[in-house]
């Protein structure tokens, strides 16, 4: 079988290195962690092949897409734990954060001119993608992207997963080869040159570094041209925040996750679709831990290949299987889709069975439309979904069963399919904290029929997509204390 990990890599230019640069280059811009991180990895490899100091840089702009308080707080407070780290021992950290649009143009090309090479995160959407076909043509030296997202890489699936059960099929069969595979806990620790990186004074001028912006996290917040709107979150995006979280839920919930998942009242899954999403965490880390919850005699020789079925697969501890089908079959299957399929994001993309059902019935009569003002304040008659928009712009998330039912509605009661898909794809976005993900066009999409089948009866405006209703959920889920809570704003 082909190395795993030359499967990861990707170079984007045919530039030769260049010997005489001052360091090695790590961009790292979405998957932002100094561990378990094949990218930081390839990295320090290389720094160590030339005998260079390796730079690491970490930058926020403020006109990217939904820039907020919210994800800017959660972004600024990871940078802020990274630049302590790196200072603690001593690595070569820049960050810099744009307070005004345009005033970080020309960052990147700038480093680029004394780097021998430089490494940056390869991930399938946002702006992320073309930021990174961008600057492999704008630099002179080898760009090369690295897919440190999930644990099979994105260049082993050949062609875009259409379901759960192909990418599941295709995990199972290579998942023992990838994990022991995985990257190394902390690469930073073989990193030989230890020379340090000085920045030119015109260079730190126009594009100071961002150290002291960390000492009043809120005011720097304050202080940018984002959007004020949308309300930073109590919770912290830092990676021992996410780490603690992690080791809450496998102490405390893990055990009940199969059977209580679903119930809001319960709130037995893990939370960490955040972290997930700006890399502060490792999806290798979480199942590598989530594993070491399996029964005493379980050993890797337990894992069957079970044909693409959920259950049978890991063989032990049930609630650890639906654990990790979640973790990884459902989290990669989103992550492939879209690294195949580049507009992943338009309703062309849908299935043709559903583009042809929902076209049959986009003009069915509505029992109600809601404007998108009207469905951003949470002014609809139905409770249940009141409370979930309630607890989005709160709270920055939506409780996985109910996000179904949320955006389920959402096709329901505006006037087609596509100012649905709009509305869905804005209201996620705008607020969601694990937003702007693989995941957030899974979940969206999954709505309108992406990686489901055709369901019987065909119904008014569903069609053959898959129904839910407000009722059956209430009966079906435990709700009394998630509708107290979000009871009003
Ligand atoms: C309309 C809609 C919108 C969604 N938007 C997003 C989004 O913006 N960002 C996002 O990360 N997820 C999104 N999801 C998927 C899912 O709801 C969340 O991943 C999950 O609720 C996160 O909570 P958790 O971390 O507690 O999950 P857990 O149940 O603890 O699962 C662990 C991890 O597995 C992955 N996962 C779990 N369920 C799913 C799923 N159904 N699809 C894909 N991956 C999954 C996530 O990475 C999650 O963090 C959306 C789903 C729907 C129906």
């Amino acid at each position: 079988m082909k190395k795993v990990n030359s499967l990861r890599k990707f170079p984007r230019n045919n530039h030769p290195i260049n010997e005489d640069g001052d360091y090695v280059l790590y961009w790292m811009s979405i998957n932002r962690r100094l561990q378990y991180n094949y990218a930081l990895e390839l990295a320090v490899g290389y720094a160590n092949k030339l005998d260079k100091p390796l730079l690491i840089y970490e930058g926020l702009s403020c006109d990217i897409p939904w820039a907020c308080d919210r994800f800017h707080q959660f972004l600024i407070e990871g940078m802020a734990e990274t630049d302590t780290f790196c200072r603690d021992n001593g690595i070569s950290y820049y960050s810099y954060i744009e307070k005004e649009p345009e005033e970080g143009a020309g960052l990147v090309e700038s480093l680029a001119k004394n780097a021998c090479v430089i490494i940056a995160d390869e991930y399938p959407v946002y702006i992320i993608r073309p930021y990174n076909r961008l600057m492999a043509r704008k630099v002179n030296v080898p760009y090369i992207t690295v897919d440190s997202n999930g644990i099979i890489p994105l260049n082993l699936t050949e062609k875009a997963p259409y379901s759960a059960y192909i990418f599941r099929k295709i995990m199972q069969k290579h998942f023992l080869n990838c994990f022991q595979n995985g990257p190394a806990e902390n690469p930073l620790d073989d990193l030989q040159n230890r020379s340090g990186v000085s920045l030119s004074e015109k260079h730190l001028k126009q594009w100071p570094d961002a150290a002291p912006l960390y000492e009043d996290i809120p005011a720097t917040v304050a202080s940018l041209h984002i959007n004020h709107q949308v309300k930073s979150l109590a919770m912290k995006g830092t990676r021992a925040y996410a780490l603690q979280q992690m080791n809450q839920f496998l102490e405390n919930k893990l055990n009940d996750y199969h059977e209580k998942r679903n119930d809001p009242d319960e709130g037995a899954a893990s939370g960490l679709s955040p972290w997930l999403h700006y890399g502060k965490i490792s999806e290798y880390e979480v199942v590598l831990a989530a594993l070491r919850r399996q029964p005493r005699d379980w050993s890797y020789d337990d894992i069957t290949f079970n044909k693409g079925q959920r259950d049978g697969f890991f063989n032990g501890n049930p609630n650890v299987e639906a654990f990790l089908d979640e973790l990884i079959t459902w989290r990669e299957v989103g992550f492939h889709f879209c690294h195949h399929v580049h507009n992943y994001d338009k309703y062309e993309s849908l299935p043709d069975w559903a583009l042809q059902t929902l076209e049959e019935h986009s003009m069915d009569e509505r029992q109600y439309v809601y404007s998108f003002e009207e469905l951003e304040n949470a002014q609809t008659h139905d409770p249940i979904w009141n409370a979930a928009q309630r607890q989005l712009v709160r709270d920055g998330i939506i409780q996985n069963y109910l996000r179904m039912l949320w955006g389920k509605k959402v096709l329901e009661w505006t006037p087609d399919p596509r100012t649905a898909l709009e509305y869905l794809i804005e209201l996620n976005n705008k607020y969601a904290i694990d937003g702007r993900d693989p995941n957030s066009y899974s979940g969206i999409f999954w709505i309108f029929g992406r990686f489901d089948r055709a369901w019987g009866p065909e119904r008014p405006i569903y069609g053959k997509v898959r129904y839910m209703t407000s009722d059956s959920t209430a009966k079906k889920i435990k709700l009394k204390s998630y509708l107290r809570e979000y009871a009003s704003s």
